[in-house]
Order: C-alpha cells, then structure tokens, then sequence
C-alpha cells in the first residue's frame, strides 16, 4: 500500500503528541516548582531572611519576627518585591500588605494578651526607616508597657540615641539568636494554619 506524504505526516503528529503532552507536563512541572522555591526565597533590604523566621505568607507579603523587638510579639510584614518606600507599591501589593497587617495583629494581640496595636511605618530615613525595605511594624501593646505611651515611636527611631539611653534599650535589644526567632515563628506559624 502507498503511503502518502500527508498521512504519513499524519499519523507521525499523533504519534508525537503523547511525548509534546509529556513534555509540556514535564517542563510546567519544572516551572512550577521554581516558582515554589523561589517563593521561599525572602529578602529584607540587603538581608537574607531564613524561612525559619517567617511565619505567614502569600503570593505578595510576608511577615517575620523581629531581630531586636521593642516589646513581646513586636514583628514586620514585608512586601516580597524589595522596594524602598510606601509609593513604590503596586495597589494589589499595598492593600495585600494591610490585610495580611490586620490578620497578624489580630492574632498576635490576642496571642499575647495585649489590649491595643501599634501599627508603623518609618517611610524613608529621615522617618526613621534603617532597613531600606517597606515594612510595617506591628507592637501588641499592654497598659503601662512604655511608661509614657508615645516613646515607642522614639524607641521604633533607631537615631534617637539619647532616648535609647534614657530607655535603656541597648541593654535590652541585643540581636536574638536564630534558635530564639525559629521558635517564636514555629508558634505564629500554628495561629495561621
Ligand atoms: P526601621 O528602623 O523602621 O527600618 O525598622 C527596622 C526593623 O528591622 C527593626 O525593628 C529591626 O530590629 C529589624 N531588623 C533589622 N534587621 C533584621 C533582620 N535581619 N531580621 C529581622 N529583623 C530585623
């Protein structure tokens, strides 16, 4: 029998079709777990942040405990994207970042049986901002925990030298160790699961 030209090309494209399915897979597969690597790739500003201190996440933000806390449950939500200041955000980065703000004060107020939040942003270095990297800080907040209420914004402003004195806060904030920070995040991590 002959074969033409046309049916043989045929019957070679539904032959190959099952390897281009299998590829196809293979290779959306590949891209996929990529992707999920590098959504657990965190960076704060020049820092390379260990996953062990991130305890909440989504496509957009992320949140981690604190290397020097001002107060218990004293933590930072991130965008992914590393940028400088407030404005650079996207509309859908910076409305994912208050939302994902309002649920991890939430449960941290509750966590740790505060009564009251601060939420900040130094926006820029002459607001304070020492990690070039828009973050919100999140301070559940206790009667009394600051004897005048409104120092912690001095405290939460690293370049207020004199205050930090006066507060004793160098005494108190020394860099934490991973053990110390992959713990506390273990313990945020089960209030969102
Ligand atoms: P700001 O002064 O507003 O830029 O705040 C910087 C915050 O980042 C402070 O609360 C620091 O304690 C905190 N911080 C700095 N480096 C790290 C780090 N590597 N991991 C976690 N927190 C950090």
């Amino acid at each position: 029998m002959l074969i033409s030209p046309l049916s043989s090309a045929l019957r070679s494209s539904v032959a190959l079709r099952p390897i281009s399915v299998a590829i196809k897979k293979a290779s959306s597969f590949a891209s996929s777990s990529i992707k999920m690597e590098a959504e657990k790739q965190y960076k704060f500003g020049p820092y390379k942040i260990d996953e062990k201190e991130v305890f909440y996440s989504t496509h957009l933000s992320y949140a981690l405990v604190n290397l020097r806390p001002l107060l218990p449950g004293h933590v930072l939500v991130c965008p992914r994207r590393e940028v400088k200041r407030f404005t650079d955000l996207t509309p859908e980065e910076t409305s994912d970042l208050w939302i994902s703000a309002q649920k991890i004060g939430k449960q941290l107020e509750i966590y740790h049986k505060a009564s009251s939040l601060t939420l900040a942003i130094q926006d820029g270095p002459q607001a304070g901002q020492t990690v070039p990297h828009v973050h919100i800080h999140i301070v559940p907040r206790k009667g009394g925990d600051f004897e005048n209420n409104d120092e912690i914004y001095d405290a939460l402003d690293e370049k207020e030298k004199e205050l930090k004195k006066t507060l004793d806060l160098d005494k108190e904030r020394k860099d934490r160790s991973m053990e110390e920070m992959a713990q506390e995040a273990d313990e945020y991590r089960k209030l969102f699961s």
